[in-house]
């Protein structure tokens, strides 16, 4: 797969430019093409371009998965995700270009709303569709988020005549007045009031229902853990103006017995004896699909301890390519005996079948001293953790003293 530019060439950066980098290039572009600044009729289109790969540039899980995958890769946000962040620009707060006006073009989003979903590898393996059912506010279908019986009956608040916001001017000194702009408390910066006799029924002029939605989680083979699968506008519902935010699903990966995922890789220890390494063995694999995988070594192939093997094909699915896997790796845990003793005639019997060994040549010693010493157990002394911090500590304060015992260091650590 060739890789895809597309975005560093719209931003202008190299691949391996870092997040600053990124955010200098898209800044000044964002400056140059913006709508605002900008009467060409082509800006438009450059600067969703531009925002759509600093979107992706400057997340890092979207770097990754572009970086790996391309445009291809980001495909789950499940349509449009440029659109979150432009939104954003030029909805709520969007202090991004400096005056804090509200500038309002096409719908505000509302808050998109996360939730953990904890799998297991095997569902992570095999694939999945998990059912969430979550409480949230829908528009109420009696008035369609009107919250009157007509839409007559919905009428322009007096107070703010029908801003929402009340603007009240203050003197704050000679000649200097200034603008406080507040919500209305009568229509809640709403705008509208309705009266009470026209108010709907069901939903009593809110224009909301609570209600239980149960959303479809397609969990496909070789999604990862932290993995977000995004609902588009399966938020709570707030009123017609605004575009209900997105339900993010991160997936979280329970821990496995067996099993670690390393990438496409999965990891696994087995244990065998030293005759096992010598002569050979067979052993079986539980896999996450149910499958049972005999593993065969011969003895002409001597296992040493922690040795590192790999089957290949068995690893995780690959993402959106799940008939290749990854390599399923097993990393060898030689058990050594550890008591009894090997009799003087079997002690023969090995010496006829292991390679013999080559012996050292003894050293002379000048002053003709030779001396026979007693091999005994060691205790490894329990070294704590604590103890190793105080050594720590004890090498930093004389690293001070060296430097006049200016107690910056210290002070720099602590924060
Ligand atoms: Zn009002
Ligand atoms: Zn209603």
């Amino acid at each position: 797969m060739g890789l895809d530019n597309k975005y560093y060439d719209i931003l202008g950066v190299s691949r391996d430019s870092n997040e600053t980098e990124i955010k200098k290039a898209y800044r000044k572009l964002a400056i140059k093409y913006h709508p605002d600044k900008n009467q060409d009729p082509s800006a438009v289109e450059k600067f969703k371009e531009i925002t759509v790969a600093y979107e992706v540039l400057c997340d890092k899980e979207k770097r990754e998965l572009y970086d790996k995958y391309g445009e291809e890769g980001l495909k789950e946000g499940a349509g449009g995700f440029g659109e979150d962040i432009f939104s954003h620009f030029f909805g709520g707060g969007g202090n991004f270009f400096g005056g804090g006006g509200q500038r309002r073009r096409g719908p505000r989003k509302g808050e998109s709303l996360q939730h953990v979903l904890k799998v297991s590898l095997e569902d992570l393996y095999r694939g999945k569709v998990s059912k969430l059912a979550l409480q949230k506010n829908s528009k109420c279908p009696d008035c369609d988020g009107k919250g009157a019986k007509t839409a007559d009956a919905v009428k322009k608040c007096d107070d703010c005549h029908g801003n929402g916001v009340k603007v009240q001017l203050r003197q704050i000194g000679p000649g200097m007045v200034q603008q406080i702009k507040q919500q209305c408390n009568t229509c809640r910066g709403e705008g509208q009031v309705i009266r009470e006799k026209d108010r709907c029924q069901k939903c009593k002029g809110n224009k909301t229902i609570q209600e239980e939605k149960t959303l479809k989680v397609n969990i496909d083979r070789g999604m990862k853990n932290q993995q977000k699968i995004v609902f588009s506008e399966e938020g709570d519902y707030e009123s017609p103006d605004i575009t209900p935010g997105d339900v993010i699903v991160i997936l979280q990966q329970k821990e496995h017995t067996s099993f670690m995922r390393d990438g496409d890789d999965l990891i696994m220890e087995q244990k065998i004896t030293l005759l096992e390494a010598l002569t050979g063995f067979t052993f079986y694999i539980k896999h996450l699909d149910d499958r049972v995988l005999t593993v065969t070594n011969p003895p002409a192939k001597i296992i040493t301890p922690n040795a590192i093997k790999c089957i290949h094909n068995e690893g995780m699915p690959k993402y959106r390519n799940p008939m290749e896997k990854g390599k399923l790796i097993v990393k060898f845990v030689v058990n050594f005996p550890t008591d009894g003793q090997i009799a003087p005639e079997s002690a023969k019997l090995l010496e006829k079948v292991l390679p013999k060994p080559k012996p050292a040549p003894k050293p002379t010693s000048h002053d003709g001293i030779d001396e026979e010493v007693v091999l005994s157990d060691y205790d490894q002394p329990k070294r704590s953790a604590a103890g190793a911090a105080h050594r720590a500590e004890a090498y930093e304060e004389e690293d001070e003293d060296e430097h006049g015992g200016h107690p910056q260091g210290v002070a720099c650590q602590q924060q």
